[in-house]
């Protein structure tokens, strides 16, 4: 079964949307590599650990704001 070919909203390269591809659905597999200068728009940075503190630091947030 063929993937879908998307087309990379950043390079404009076609690419196969593989199921288990990393990153954003709508870059190419080279443009998805972590980049710091996207980082803050998405809490997937590629760095676990970096990715779950993060996320507690939200929920933290969240929390503090809700009691
Ligand atoms: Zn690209």
């Amino acid at each position: 079964m063929p993937f879908p070919m998307k087309v990379c909203v950043i390079c404009s390269e076609e690419f196969e949307l593989l199921p288990d591809k990393p990153g954003f659905a709508n870059r190419c597999p080279a443009c998805s590599e972590p980049d710091a200068e996207d980082a803050p728009k998405s809490l997937s940075s590629g760095n676990a650990e970096q990715d779950s503190a993060r996320r507690k630091a939200i929920r933290d947030m969240l929390y503090t704001k809700d009691s």
